[in-house]
Formats: C-alpha cells, structure tokens, sequence
C-alpha cells in the first residue's frame, strides 16, 4: 500500500486534494481505481488510512481511519556526516532514511573532497529532500528525515543530544567500542554520531569535537567507507535502542 506525506493536519472524515506529484503518482504511475486505499502522513506525524477519489486531474485522499504507527525508534538518531561525492551521497540518505535516521547535518572538514559551492545549495538541498521523502515513503516511516543545511565540522559545537559519538577510524578497537559507550549512558533519547567524508577525519578534528562533547568511538577493526559506516551505525544504533534497550526495560 502506498503512504503519501501532507503537509495539513487532518482527522478521520476529512477530505484532502493531494499535491501534483502525488496526483500523479497515483493516477499515472500506480493507475489507482476509486476507492482504492492509501497510508496517508499527515504533519502531526499522524498515520491514518484513506482512499483516492478523483475529480478531472484532481486526486483527493478521503481519511477513513486512524492507524496506530509502530515504527516510531525509541531513539532520535542525528547523523553529522562529512559530505561525500554525489553518487555516494545520494545513495547514504536513501538509506539512512530506510534505517531510521531522524536528522542529517552534512559538515565540511578539512579532507572534504567536495567543495560547498554555496550558490547551488538551495538547488541540491531540494534534490536532497525529495530523496529523502521518497525514502520515507517507500519505508512506510511516519517521520520525515531532517535534513540541515551543509555546515563546517566547527559548527557541530552547537548540537545538543544525551550522547555524541564520533567514530574514528584510529580510536582502539578494545577500550573505545561504542557499544560499551552505549551502556554508560542510560535512559538516552537523542544520539549523535559524527562520521567523517571520504578521507575521514584529522586528529585535530577529532580532538575539537571530544572538545565539544563527542566521545571517540571504534566501530571495529575493519576501515569501512564513509557509507558504510553511516549506514551500518544507524543500524546498530536502531537495534541496541529499539530492541535491546527495549527488551531490558
Ligand atoms: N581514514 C580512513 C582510511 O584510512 O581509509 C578514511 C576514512 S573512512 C573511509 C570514513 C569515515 O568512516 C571515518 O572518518 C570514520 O568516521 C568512519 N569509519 C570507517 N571505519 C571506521 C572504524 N573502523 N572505526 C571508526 N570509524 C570508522
């Protein structure tokens, strides 16, 4: 079943004219019937159950009922990663959106390969988001992804979360896994983790964010690329928090 985000604030019995792309979307690419039902998001990050209507080239989302949404994390996930070539960059929101990130704050340091040209921002943090609710949508998530504007790693300083990690691919194996950091902190209900660009970060920058509150953290002994590692953090971070913490409750 398709979900489709909105930006009103609805309740059962309400009748919503859908945006242009999801019109579309549903009339031309999934060549919907009447009647036919819907997951329906709405900005209060309420889930409810609907079916189309279609009037011409306008498709309406008639809400018939509320759903109680079990994919919510225990945990607020906040990604701070280093930018990274467009391929790769695209590809690690998909799926950091697919796994549960809640927010992304692309940072430059000083190993960025990719240089943040500032006049194109406005027109790659539209192609950004649009990756990102798509992501959200195809995963049937009832949060969207936020996503910050590019920043320098200086600017990490002002991120307020119960823990900051950063992983660094020289912390030691032994006495800095994460899971142990993880164990130390209890009762955690927003987690950052900062994961350097391609070519990871300088020490200097290591030792400025365990300045600003980050704690250095291992995540093995394998040097992952920078997707991977953001990927499979968040996954592990899912997992620890969501299952888990969960089950030790
Ligand atoms: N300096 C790395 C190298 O020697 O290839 C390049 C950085 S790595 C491709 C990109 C980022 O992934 C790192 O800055 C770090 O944040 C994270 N990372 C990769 N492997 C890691 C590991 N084993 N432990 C902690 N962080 C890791």
């Amino acid at each position: 079943m398709q979900q489709y985000f909105i930006e009103n604030i609805v309740q059962v019995f309400d009748r919503i004219c859908l945006c242009e792309d999801q019109a579309h979307h549903i009339a031309n690419v999934m060549r919907m019937r009447k009647g036919e039902k819907i997951r329906i998001v709405d900005a209060n990050q309420q889930l409810f159950l609907a079916h189309v209507q279609f009037e011409g080239k306008q498709v309406y989302a008639c809400i018939d009922e509320m759903i109680i949404d079990t994919s919510k994390s225990n945990v607020d996930i906040i990604l701070a990663q280093g930018l990274l070539k467009k391929e790769k960059w695209d590809f690690l929101l998909q799926k950091s959106a697919e796994l549960g990130v809640s927010e992304i704050i692309p940072f430059i340091s000083s190993r960025s390969v990719v240089k943040n040209k500032e006049e194109r921002q406005d027109k790659k943090l539209a192609r950004w988001n649009k990756i990102l609710l798509e992501a959200c949508e195809q995963s049937k998530r009832t949060s969207l992804v936020a996503l910050h504007e590019t920043c320098h790693i200086k600017q990490l300083k002002e991120i307020e979360a119960d823990v900051k990690l950063v992983a660094y691919e020289d912390a030691d194996i032994v006495s800095q896994r994460m899971v142990d950091v993880l164990k130390q902190h209890q009762n955690v209900k927003c987690i950052v983790v900062a994961i350097g660009c391609e070519g990871g970060f300088s020490l200097e920058e290591v030792e400025m964010l365990e300045q600003y509150g980050f704690i250095r953290v291992s995540l093995g002994s394998r040097i992952l690329r920078a997707e991977t590692a953001a990927m499979s953090t968040i996954a592990n971070l899912s997992f620890y928090y969501d299952m888990i913490v969960e089950e030790n409750k």
